[in-house]
C-alpha cells in the first residue's frame, strides 16, 4: 500500500506493513525460530511464526534480532573522532571534556549526528543524557526512542536552587512517544548531597526515571572518603569545590540508597562497587547498572563486577557512553567486544543486556527488548559467518550487521 510522498517528492512513503523472513529470528524471550517470519502492521509486530512463508519479503542469510537498546550515551559528543585520553585518570580526563564543550565549533548538532549513527547501527532506543535543554525538533521519523536525562551538576550549595529549578522546567517540557523525560543528578562529585536528594525525590514524584554516574573511578571514591585527591584539585580549577558540602567518609552506597523508591533508577558505571555495595543491590533489584564495556577498557578500570552482579539478580545492561570516551556509538561493536571479553557467559545472557533488560531499566519494556507481538518492529539483521554453526554465540562471535527492519521495512547497513 502505497501512501503520501515526502515533502520533498522524492521518496515514496512505503506504508510499513507485511511480512519479513530470515534464516533465523531470535525473539529474545524464547527459542530461536529457524526460517521465521515476522509480521507487520502499523510498525508494530503482529505475528511472529517458523516459516517458510512465500508471501513474506525474505531477508535471506540474515539473523534477527530485537532492536538494540542503549542504555547510556552522550550524543553532544558525537562529532568527536577520537575518544579524549583517559591515561592519567578521570579528573583529566574532566579537563579534557570540558575544554572540548568551550572550544566546540561544529556547524551541524551533534546530537543530530549521533542519532544518525545510532539508526545506522540498529538502535531502538536510547538514554541520553542532555547538558543543555534537548533539540527534540531534530528527532526525525523512525529516530530510535530516547529517554533524555538532563543532568545536573551542583557541588557548591549555592548551586542547589539553581539545579532544582533547572530539573522541574526540563519536566515541564514537551515529551512524545519518541521521546521521554528524566532526570541525572550527573555524579557524586559534582552533586551537593542536598541537591542529589531533592532531584531523586523530584523523579520519584514525576515517575520518571534517573540515571547517576556512581562508583566510576579511584578519584571520585577518594573524594567522597577523605576530601583529598586529584578530583579535588580539578573541581577547584573549576570554581567547583566546596569544602563542606561532602562529609568526610562518604562512600557510593549513600548515594545508592535514595535510589531505593525510584521505579527506574540506573546506576552508570558502578565499576568500582565493593562487596557491601554490591550485597545491598541484591536486595534492591530494580536498580539497574550500566555497563559500557568500551569505555570501562579505554579507561583501563580494574575488571568491571557485571558478571557477579548478573548471577545475583542485579539488572545489568550495556552502554556505548559517549564518543568522548568510546571510538563509536554501535551497540553491536558493544556486544561483539563483550562477548570476546567473556566467552563463557551464554550469549543470550549477553543479548539480554543490550536489548530487555536496557530497555526495562529505561522504562521501555511495553514497546523494546524483544520481538513479540504489540512492540515496534525494529529488528537488528546479522549476517553470520558462513564458516560458524548458526547460533547466537557464533553469530556475536564473528557476525557483522547487515541492516535493520525498522517500522516495517528493511535498511542495509
Ligand atoms: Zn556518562
Amino acid at each position: 500500500m502505497t501512501g503520501p510522498t515526502s515533502f520533498l517528492g522524492l521518496t515514496p512513503w512505503v506504508d510499513p506493513e507485511g511480512r519479513f523472513s530470515a534464516r533465523l529470528v531470535v525473539p529474545g524471550d524464547g527459542p530461536p525460530i529457524p526460517n521465521g517470519v515476522i509480521e507487520v502492521a502499523d510498525g508494530m509486530i503482529t505475528d511472529l511464526f517458523p516459516g517458510p512463508d512465500n508471501t513474506a519479503t525474505d531477508l535471506g542469510n540474515v539473523v534477527l534480532l530485537p532492536g538494540l537498546v542503549n542504555a547510556h550515551t552522550h550524543l553532544e559528543f558525537s562529532a568527536t573522532t577520537v575518544p579524549f585520553p583517559a591515561n592519567e585518570g578521570m579528573a583529566a580526563w574532566i579537563g579534557e571534556v570540558v575544554t572540548s564543550r568551550r572550544t566546540r565549533t561544529t556547524h551541524t548538532n551533534p546530537v543530530r549526528t549521533g542519532l544518525d549513527e545510532l539508526n545506522a547501527s540498529g538502535t531502538a532506543a536510547v538514554g541520553e543524557i542532555a547538558t543543555t535543554d534537548w533539540p527534540t525538533d531534530l528527532l526525525h521519523e523512525g529516530d530510535p526512542t530516547c529517554v533524555v536525562f538532563r543532568e545536573i551538576i551542583g557541588l557548591r550549595p549555592d548551586r542547589c536552587n539553581e539545579g532544582i529549578a533547572v530539573a522541574s522546567d526540563f519536566l515541564d517540557g514537551n515529551t512524545n512517544n519518541n521521546c521521554r523525560l528524566g532526570l541525572s543528578p550527573h555524579a557524586p562529585y559534582s552533586v551537593h548531597p542536598d541537591l542529589y536528594l531533592e532531584l531523586v525525590g523530584l523523579a520519584a514524584s514525576r515517575d520518571v526515571p534517573l540515571a547517576t554516574h556512581i562508583a566510576e573511578s579511584p578519584e571520585e571514591l577518594e573524594l567522597l572518603a577523605h576530601g583529598t585527591g586529584p578530583m579535588r584539585e580539578r573541581l577547584e580549577s573549576l570554581n567547583a569545590w566546596d569544602g563542606s558540602s561532602i562529609p568526610r567518609g562518604s562512600s557510593p552506597l549513600d548515594y545508592l540508597t535514595p535510589l531505593t523508591n525510584l521505579r527506574h533508577p540506573l546506576v552508570i558505571h558502578g565499576n568500582l562497587l565493593n562487596d557491601r555495595e554490591i550485597s545491598w543491590l541484591s536486595q534492591h533489584r530494580h536498580i539497574a547498572i550500566v555497563y559500557c564495556p568500551r569505555t570501562h577498557a579505554h579507561f583501563g578500570h580494574p575488571p568491571h563486577p557485571w558478571a557477579r552482579l548478573l548471577e545475583q539478580g542485579t539488572p545489568v545492561a550495556l552502554g556505548t557512553d559517549g564518543r568522548s570516551s568510546n571510538p563509536d556509538l554501535s551497540m553491536w561493536k558493544e556486544l561483539q567486544f563483550l562477548a570476546r571479553l567473556a566467552p563463557t557467559v551464554p550469549a543470550e545472557n549477553l543479548l539480554a543486556m543490550a536489548t530487555s533488560t536496557a530497555a526495562a531499566a529505561l522504562g521501555l519494556s511495553e514497546s523494546f527488548g524483544t520481538l513479540a507481538p504489540g512492540k515496534q518492529a525494529i529488528a537488528v539483521g546479522v549476517t553470520p559467518s558462513d564458516t560458524s554453526p548458526l547460533s547466537l554465540a557464533s553469530v556475536l562471535a564473528s557476525g557483522h550487521l547487515a541492516g535493520t527492519l525498522r517500522s516495517g521495512r528493511w535498511h542495509p547497513a
